[in-house]
Order: structure tokens, then C-alpha cells, then sequence
């Protein structure tokens, strides 16, 4: 298996010194090329506003525990159907796609009242120009599209409740191999839990029978070569230890073997498991990085088990301009949050017709945790006495739609590369746009989550979706992701915002 060697040169770490104006009047798409970037990034940004909420330190607040009773220890999957992709970059291409239907007839617009062209450019949205200018527009209740947000969160908040339930069938069975994985004497000893995922930044909205958990193990001295130019996926490689290394087992040649890791851990869960009652271990999926253990009573669950290595050194290069957050978290926080460590999951990289069995691929969950939690320029917003802002909110209904669109076209292929990942990201990208607390006001939820699905029209219309920490990574680009399913997707939101969003009742 010999790696090619990929230049080290993403084109991410490139031409990102000239930081674009972030749009202060709404988010008119997300950048004015397509392979440019929306926002201003750069790790050094003199005029970057100062976050008042870092202490001298530079460090993040402490976070608090989690506000909610329940603590899970799994994280639900996002917006996926059954065969979805695990991640946004699990993209696989190359399927027979069947021709887009006709759009819907298109509803006035209810806050302008004109309607909107499939391939038009919408107008920038209302403006929330500066800091609370925005137009307190409600289309409460008369106009044809109207619909009501809190109605749906509401709906979101009570299924919470189930997921936690399901939760507490799956927690004790990860418990259980955790202990075990720790006590046999094999190289995922040091295994721990990870606590990332939408579980944990307690936006979950999907259906409470698809969880995710992250297993971590800390990996020291080891080397990483960038796969191609992907940015996102690396080879392994370790320097030499005097000690020994503790994954020799899984070396192959000098590189770290992905798949024969995967296949011994795979292995010890098999085993673990077979004392289990009710559960079961799915049979391997190709190109699939996860061991998933389904469940039978009291209903069916399946739980992805994802292996994931920790590595402690700087970022890699192809992350130098990402996390954009100068402006809206600060550079304290970008720099105190970049100082702490990455991860690597056994991802195989696309080559030719086939794949990489090899390869790892990058992965900040615990940093989009991280920001997801502590999203405010104010340090109080959305604690107990601080602002409440609509952040959050707009990320549900992001995914709510996106969820709910998958569900409703679940027969059909076009949907099938599109994951909550995508809708995460662009939600981050307006963030960076809307950097002001003000600019999130809870009374301008409608609006805000309108912005959102504007952002992401936009991303779909110019095939561009760059990834939040990975510049150089479209997520949207033609070989992730065809173009007649982002135009199928692009339709049916636009029918939905057309019309009040009728999905959203669906559920
Ligand atoms: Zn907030």
C-alpha cells in the first residue's frame, strides 16, 4: 500500500490573506466567487473586534455541565436516512441520478410578496443591518406562507424526551464495552468516551433511533501525510519510539492500517457484545468507518460506534484559514480553541472509481461543541441571566428541514449525499456573517432561520459549501455531490419556504 504522496500545499492555505468584508446586511450568499471565501479568516486579524467574554487568559470559560438532566453518552445522528452518508465528506459519487422534477408552483412570499424564480438570486433578505435594525417582521398568522417556528421547536423539545429514553437503553451496553475495551489487554485500552455530537450540543431534532458515539483514542508521535490534496484526509505515520508502539500490530509498511484497526476493534465489540442480550452487531458496510450495533428491544435502535484518534500537535495546514470566528467569537477564543487537540477517524479517501482503505480524515465535533455551546459575543447569552438568542433554534429548524425533506423523499437518490454536516456548516458560515448577538434576536427568529435557508440556497445554487475548518474543502463541489441533487434539493426548499414550510407538520 503505497501512499501517493500529496503535495502539502492545499490550495486552502492560500490567497486568504485579503479578508472580504463580511456582509453586515444579510447574507447574500455565501461568497462572491465560488472558490472564495465568504468571510474574513486568517488567523491574525488586527481589526478583529474583541470578545468581550475572554478572560486575559485567552482560554474559554469553563463550560458549564450540560443544562439539560439528562447526560447521555450517545450522540444521535443527524439528519441521515437509513443508507446516508455518516458525514458530509462520506459523500460517495457516481450514482444514476433520475432528472429533477418540475418545481412547485411557487406561493407569493410572504414577507415581500413577490414571488422568487428557481435560478433567480434572491434578493439580500431584510436587512439586520447592524445591530438590531433588523425589520421585526412576523407573518404570524394571514399571509399565505405563514407558519410558525415555535410551534415546530416546540414539537422538536417534546421528542427530546424519547430520544432521552432510548438513550438510557443504549447508555449501559456503552458503558459495558467501554469497561471492557479498557480491562482486555489490547490496544484500545486507553480507550475513552467522547462526548460530541448533537446529543451533547443538545440540537438534536432526528428520529430517537440513530445514535452516534465517538470512542477516542489518544495516539503520541505520530506523522501525518496529507492524502492528495484533500485536505481532509491524512495517512498515518509514526515517529520512532524508543518504547515501542503501541499500534504496531496495525502498521502496514510505515503507514497506520485504518482498516486493520477497524477490523480489531470491530472484533473485540463483536465479542463483547455476543454476551449482550437483544443487541447485535451489523454486519460490516463497505466504506463504512463505523461498528454498528442495532437493538432490538424494547425497539430498534442502531448505534454507530465510531473510532476515533486523538492527536495532540497543531492543526494541520489545510486548517490554518478555517474557523472563522475572529470576528464573532474572537481571537482569543480561535487561538485557545486551535490549541486543543484534533481527531482522525478512519475515513476512506475517494481514488479513481474506488477508495483509500487507509486513509483518516479529519474531525472537529468537539470544537463545533464547543462553539455551539458558547455562542454568543456576550459570554451570558442564553445562560439563565444572560440574552436568549435564536442561534440554536435556527440550527433545528435547519435541520428539521433538512431531515424532514429527507424522510419525505426517501425512495428517491437525490437526498441521499445530503447530511445534517452540511446544514451544521453553513450555519457556522452565518454565524461568522451575523457575528452580532443582536443580529439573533429571539424575536427575529423567522427571520434569522430565513437567513439560514437562504445561506444554504445559496451554497447549493453555486456549488460551494466550504467546509468550516477545512478552506479548501468544498463540500458541495461536483465530484462530492451532483449537480442535479443539489438542484433538486434547492427546488424543494425553495417550495417550502414558498409555502410555509409544509414539511414541517409532516412529522
Ligand atoms: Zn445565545
Amino acid at each position: 500500500m503505497d501512499p501517493r504522496r500529496g503535495k502539502a500545499t492545499g490550495t486552502a492555505s492560500k490567497a486568504r490573506t485579503a479578508p472580504s468584508k463580511v456582509s453586515a446586511q444579510g447574507v447574500k450568499g455565501p461568497r462572491e466567487e465560488p472558490s472564495e471565501s465568504p468571510s474574513a479568516t486568517g488567523a491574525a486579524r488586527p481589526n478583529a473586534r474583541k470578545r468581550s467574554a475572554v478572560g486575559a487568559s485567552g482560554s474559554r470559560r469553563k463550560s458549564s455541565p450540560p443544562a439539560s438532566p439528562e447526560t447521555p453518552q450517545v450522540r444521535a445522528r443527524g439528519a441521515r436516512a437509513k443508507k446516508g452518508p455518516l458525514d458530509a465528506e462520506d459523500a460517495v459519487e457516481g450514482q444514476a441520478v433520475p432528472a429533477a422534477k418540475p418545481p412547485h408552483p411557487r406561493a407569493p412570499s410572504r414577507r415581500r410578496g413577490s414571488a422568487r424564480a428557481a435560478g433567480e438570486q434572491r434578493p439580500p433578505p431584510e436587512p439586520t443591518e447592524g445591530p438590531g435594525f433588523g425589520p421585526r417582521v412576523s407573518a404570524s398568522g394571514s399571509a399565505p406562507g405563514a407558519w410558525n417556528p415555535r410551534a415546530v421547536l416546540e414539537k422538536l423539545r417534546l421528542r427530546r424526551q424519547e430520544i432521552s429514553l432510548a438513550a438510557e437503553t443504549v447508555n449501559p451496553v456503552i458503558d459495558h464495552l467501554l469497561r471492557s475495551l479498557k480491562s482486555c489487554d489490547s490496544e484500545f485500552k486507553d480507550v475513552a468516551l467522547l462526548r460530541t455530537g448533537s446529543y451533547y450540543e443538545h440540537v438534536k431534532v432526528s428520529v430517537p433511533n440513530e445514535f452516534d458515539v465517538m470512542f477516542k483514542l489518544e495516539v503520541s508521535r505520530i506523522q501525518l501525510e496529507e492524502y492528495r490534496n484533500s485536505g481532509a484526509f491524512y495517512f498515518v505515520k509514526f515517529k520512532r519510539n524508543p518504547k515501542g508502539n503501541p499500534l504496531s500490530p496495525f502498521l502496514e509498511g510505515e503507514i497506520l492500517s485504518a482498516s486493520k484497526m477497524l477490523c480489531k476493534f470491530r472484533k473485540i465489540i463483536k465479542k463483547e457484545i455476543e454476551s449482550i442480550k437483544d443487541v447485535t452487531v451489523e454486519k460490516k458496510k463497505k466504506g463504512s468507518p463505523a461498528v454498528t450495533l442495532l437493538f432490538r428491544k424494547p425497539k430498534e435502535i442502531s448505534v454507530d460506534i465510531i473510532l476515533a484518534l486523538e492527536v495532540n500537535t497543531s492543526w494541520p495546514a489545510s486548517t490554518k484559514s478555517g474557523l472563522p470566528i475572529e470576528r464573532w467569537l474572537g481571537t482569543k477564543v480561535r487561538n485557545s480553541l486551535r490549541q486543543q487537540p484534533f481527531y482522525l477517524v478512519p475515513k476512506h479517501a475517494k481514488e479513481g472509481n474506488g477508495f483509500q482503505e487507509e486513509t483518516w480524515r479529519l474531525s472537529f465535533s468537539h470544537i463545533e461543541k464547543d462553539i455551539l455551546k458558547s455562542h454568543g459575543q456576550s459570554k451570558t447569552c442564553c445562560e439563565i441571566n444572560g440574552l436568549k438568542c435564536c442561534r440554536k433554534d435556527c440550527l433545528k429548524l435547519m435541520k428539521h428541514l433538512l431531515e424532514q425533506l429527507k424522510i419525505k423523499f426517501e425512495k428517491r437518490k437525490e437526498l441521499e449525499k445530503f447530511c445534517s454536516y452540511h446544514v451544521k456548516t453553513a450555519f457556522f458560515h452565518v454565524c461568522t456573517q451575523k457575528s452580532e448577538d443582536s443580529d439573533w434576536q429571539t424575536r427575529d427568529l423567522e427571520l434569522c432561520f430565513e437567513n439560514c435557508v437562504t445561506y444554504f440556497l445559496q451554497c447549493l445554487k453555486i456549488e460551494h459549501l466550504e467546509h468550516y475548518f477545512i478552506p479548501g474543502l468544498n463540500l458541495f463541489s461536483r465530484d462530492q455531490i451532483d449537480k442535479i441533487s443539489k438542484e433538486f434539493l434547492s427546488q424543494e426548499i425553495e417550495y417550502e419556504r414558498n409555502n410555509g414550510f409544509p414539511v414541517f407538520h409532516k412529522c
